[in-house]
């Protein structure tokens, strides 16, 4: 059995690129506000990181 909360804190903040699919680390309140974009192409598409 895995904790919901344990995977949910570990997911949390790590946000996929949409276009380049680089991984980015940041604070939610950030990407939502638009104040982060991809390290890699620059682009502001980024989507949690969710496991199956
Ligand atoms: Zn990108």
């Amino acid at each position: 059995m895995k904790f919901p909360e344990a995977e949910t804190r570990l997911f949390k903040n790590v946000f996929v690129c949409r276009k380049c699919k680089t991984k980015r680390r940041a604070p939610m309140m950030k990407v939502m506000a638009g104040k982060i974009s991809c390290r890699r192409c620059g682009s502001k598409a980024l989507k949690p990181v969710r496991k199956k």
